[in-house]
C-alpha cells in the first residue's frame, strides 16, 4: 500500500494501544520505515537526470531489504532504544510491521495484472519463501483510495479526544496548532448539531 496508508494505519493503532506521545511516535515509524528500503530510487533518478551511471537500487532493495524477518527486527529494536515503555513498543512495532506486510502482500500491484510485489520475508538473505498473491490489489485501486479516505477521517476525529495526532509523528508544534485547529472545527459542528430553543 501506499506510504500515506501505512501512516494513517500505524499511527490509529499506535494512538489507541500507547499512553504518551513518545511511544504513539515510535509505533507509527515501525509502520512506514519499511518504505525506506525504497528510498534508492531517489538515487536511481538522480543518476537519470544528471546522466551520471544508471542504478537499479529500488528495483533490487525496494521490498526485499526490510519487508521480512531482519527489518522488523532491526527497526523494532531501534525504535525501543528511544521508548518509555520498552516491551510494549517492542511488541506493537512487531505488529504495526506486519501488518505493514500485510498490506503490502493485499494491495500494492502495479498498473498491470502481472505486476505484483512478493513478501521475501527472509529477504535480504534468502528469497525462498517467496509470498505472493495473484489477486493483489492495485495500489491506486478503489480499495486503496476508500479505505485511505476513511483512514484519514478516523485520523481526523481521534485527535479532538487524544490531544495530538499523526502531525505530532513528524512535529509536535504544529501538531499542537492542527489539533486547536480540529478541536475548533469539532466545537462549531457539535454546536450546530445542538437543538435550537
Ligand atoms: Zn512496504
Amino acid at each position: 500500500m501506499s506510504p500515506e496508508t501505512h501512516l494513517l494505519a500505524s499511527w490509529i493503532i499506535a494512538a489507541k494501544t500507547t499512553d504518551n506521545p513518545r511511544d504513539c511516535r515510535l509505533v507509527t515509524l515501525a509502520g512506514i520505515l519499511p518504505d525506506a528500503d525504497g528510498l534508492g530510487l531517489i538515487a536511481d533518478l538522480a543518476g537519470r537526470w544528471f546522466g551520471g551511471k544508471q542504478t537499479h537500487f529500488y528495483g533490487h532493495f525496494h521490498h526485499y531489504l526490510l519487508h521480512g524477518a531482519l527489518g522488523g527486527i532491526l527497526i523494532a529494536a531501534l525504535l525501543a532504544c528511544f521508548a518509555r515503555r520498552r516491551w510494549r513498543v517492542v511488541l506493537l512495532a512487531l505488529l504495526v510491521f506486519h501488518l505493514h506486510l500485510l498490506c503490502d502482500f493485499v494491495g500494492s500491484r502495479g498498473p498491470a495484472p502481472e505486476d505484483l510485489w512478493p513478501i521475501f520475508y527472509f529477504g535480504p538473505f534468502d528469497k525462498d519463501p517467496m509470498w505472493v498473491w495473484k489477486g493483489q490489489l492495485r495500489l491506486d485501486g478503489w480499495f486503496n483510495r476508500y479505505l485511505s479516505v476513511a483512514l484519514f477521517l478516523w485520523a481526523l476525529w481521534l485527535p479532538v479526544s487524544l490531544g495530538h495526532s499523526v502531525v505530532g509523528v513528524f512535529n509536535r508544534r504544529a501538531d499542537a496548532v492542527f489539533v486547536g485547529v480540529l478541536r475548533k472545527w469539532h466545537d462549531a459542528w457539535a454546536r450546530r448539531r445542538e437543538p435550537r430553543p
